[in-house]
């Protein structure tokens, strides 16, 4: 049978109180237990139901929680707490209450959108085809940001009672501009979007250089090709014109290899079990599901795979709790249903902060049909 858990951001838990909002999820809602962002990117939220602290909730990237620096001596890096936690260690008593009301604990790590880091470390940030830093992108082909990331799970699965360690979007993501504006008057395809967003940092240069690619050769292509679109002219599709240029099919599969090697490193410093989610398009991010199978426990799937799952022992789907994704109760009834019959060992709704009052009776309902459907 499917276990059910909640996705809840901490300032929500601790505004909302952690004990009455633990008792709601635990003991009206139903669920198994609770997913909670121990590193989170940058965050502006509308929180319906909060009465007493702001109805907006923002947030920059952060660590919540004060971190071990034992564990991060090998890396200039720093996890920066959040300033809403101040001194305490908000994640300890997160996890205990959690415990004490019999919820199980996954922490979230999602470390590598974070602007106060690469403001604090220039050198750790993606740098685009046209040389230009990203602003708040840490490349994962940086050796001190490969560090780092292992070393936020090592600190979080070794001073955290915790189920598991979901670790979210370690990967080169969906193109540094995928939250760009829409440019008129262009055909700018999504795979396109993702040649714009190709990081050429230093590391990433040197890391394709070493697989025998010619780093030039392939900023050059990339401009051409991007230029061409520039000025509308008609050009061939991207994925083809990457697939036939020996150049760029070897720059992406350097990225391939720099991600999986990377949850490689990452999963020797893992003191409990990991799970892994991958940003959209996996592959087109540098996240290959099958090479990094080995390095985890379990997959985070955003969307209902098709066709056959990933073999894994633990695979999680994530289903949006509200509108728009999810219409109304009967619509989150049936997807929980569908869900629940086999292939996924868990069901994570998102999220608990930013869910209006009537979803909160969506999940209890959908879940409790579930379980009497598979009893
Ligand atoms: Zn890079």
């Amino acid at each position: 049978m499917a276990r059910y858990y909640f996705a809840c951001h901490p300032a929500d838990l601790l505004d909302e109180g952690v004990d009455d909002a633990f008792a709601r999820l635990r003991g009206e809602i139903g669920v198994d237990g609770v997913v909670i962002d121990a590193v989170a990117p940058a965050r502006l939220a509308l929180r319906p139901r909060i009465a007493q602290s702001p109805k907006i909730a923002s947030h920059e990237a952060a660590a919540w929680f004060q971190p071990d620096s034992k564990c991060y001596s090998a890396t200039r890096l720093r996890p920066n707490a959040a300033k809403a936690i101040k001194a305490r260690n908000a994640m300890a008593q997160l996890c205990n209450e959690a415990a004490s009301q019999g919820l199980a604990v996954r922490l979230r790590i999602d470390p590598l959108e974070n602007g106060v880091l690469t403001d604090r470390n220039a050198t750790a940030a993606c740098v685009d085809v046209f040389g230009r830093p990203h602003d708040s992108r840490l490349c994962p082909s940086n050796p001190d940001v490969r560090e780092y990331v292992a070393s936020l799970v090592e600190d979080v699965s070794t001073n955290f009672v915790c189920e598991s360690v979901e670790l979210a979007n370690v990967d080169f993501g969906a193109g540094l501009y995928a939250r760009c504006d829409p440019v008129h008057g262009f055909d700018v395809s999504a795979m396109e979007s993702m040649l714009l967003g190709w990081c050429f940092c230093s590391a990433c240069r040197q890391r394709a250089a070493e697989r025998d690619v010619d780093v030039d050769e392939t900023v050059s292509a990339v401009q051409a090709h991007l230029s061409r679109i520039f000025e509308l002219q008609p050009v061939e599709a991207a994925s083809r014109f990457v697939e036939q240029n020996a150049h760029l099919a070897g720059y992406r599969r350097s990225r391939i290899e720099t991600v999986t090697s990377l949850m490689k490193m990452i999963r020797r410093r893992a003191k409990r079990p990991l799970h892994l989610r991958a940003s959209g398009d996996s592959l087109e991010a540098g996240f290959d599901c099958e090479a990094v199978a080995d390095c985890c426990d379990g997959f985070v799937l955003a969307k209902p795979c098709g066709g056959k799952p990933p073999a894994m022992k633990m695979l999680t789907l994530e289903i949006a709790c509200h509108p728009p994704e999810t219409a109304d109760g009967p619509a989150l009834v049936s997807a929980v249903h569908d869900a629940s019959g086999g292939k996924y060992t868990s069901i994570c709704f998102s999220e608990y902060g930013a869910a209006p009052e009537p979803c909160l009776e969506w999940v209890r309902q959908a879940i409790r049909f579930a379980r009497r459907e598979s009893a």
